[in-house]
């Protein structure tokens, strides 16, 4: 295995499936079973969700809403996701914790960071809700903060898009994808990986990044078992 401990970043978005709003039980079934793939090859993984498929608070503000009270319900939102994917991981066979970065006892445990590398070492997978339990941030930034405190080899992005174009191969045709990429050429080609937070603390404290799309069967475990899949961008 390249990678022998990981962190998964899930966007909300794509738990939706072909949903507009929530959570498609189909697609996290095929998520949960693609990491269960890993799980059995003995990978560690641990994994942030997002929570955009439920609230956003950046959308939530532009409707009104205190921008600092929205993002609560975004981070709420993320710990509505861990307990889903909780769930299906579980009805794989897998063994799970979830850990918040806002307390809430009865249904989660606190995040600790001994604690989750415990769990990690003992083979769960360790789910991060909450973000960082501090608004104005995002999930991507959460993701790369507890990739590093738990030190992972890696943050691997899943997405719907298999890595990283020169433009959005959505809508450019000519779009051609990079195989791998420096930090410094992200940011002088003004290409977006990530929000400019989560980026700049994943370079300062060299965190490869690998965008790939989890979206193919197979891909997951085709990355960390060292085939060249999706993007990664390193120093
Ligand atoms: N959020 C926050 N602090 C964090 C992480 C998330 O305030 O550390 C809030 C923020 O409002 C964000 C929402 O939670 O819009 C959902 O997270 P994000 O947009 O990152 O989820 P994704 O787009 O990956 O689904």
């Amino acid at each position: 295995m390249t990678y022998k401990r990981i962190l998964l970043k899930l966007s909300g978005e794509a738990l939706m499936g072909d949903r507009q709003y929530g959570i498609d039980p189909a697609r996290l079934a095929e998520y949960a079973k693609e990491i269960k793939k890993i799980v059995d090859k003995g990978v560690e993984v641990a994994i942030v969700i997002g929570g955009g498929n439920i609230f956003r608070g950046v959308a939530g503000a532009s409707n009104g809403i205190d921008r600092v009270q929205a993002d609560y319900m975004g981070m709420l939102a993320t710990i509505i996701n861990g307990l889903a994917l909780q769930s299906a991981l579980e009805d794989t066979g897998i063994k799970t914790r979830l850990l918040t970065a806002i307390k809430m006892e009865q249904v989660a445990e606190p995040f600790i960071k001994r604690r989750a590398v415990r769990h990690l070492e003992k083979g769960r997978v360790v789910i991060f809700g909450g973000g960082t339990g501090n608004p104005y941030f995002t999930t991507d930034t959460a993701a790369v903060l507890r990739a590093i405190e738990i030190n992972a080899n890696a943050i691997l992005k899943g997405t719907r898009v298999d890595g990283i174009y020169t433009s959005d191969p959505e809508k450019f045709k000519d779009a051609i994808k990079f195989e791998s990429i420096t930090y410094k050429d992200v940011m002088s080609k003004g290409l977006k990986v990530m929000d400019m937070t989560a980026f700049t603390l994943s370079q300062e404290n060299d965190l490869p990044i690998v965008v790939f799309d989890m979206n193919t069967k197979g891909n997951l475990e085709k990355l960390v078992s060292g085939e060249k899949i999706g993007t990664k961008v390193d120093k």
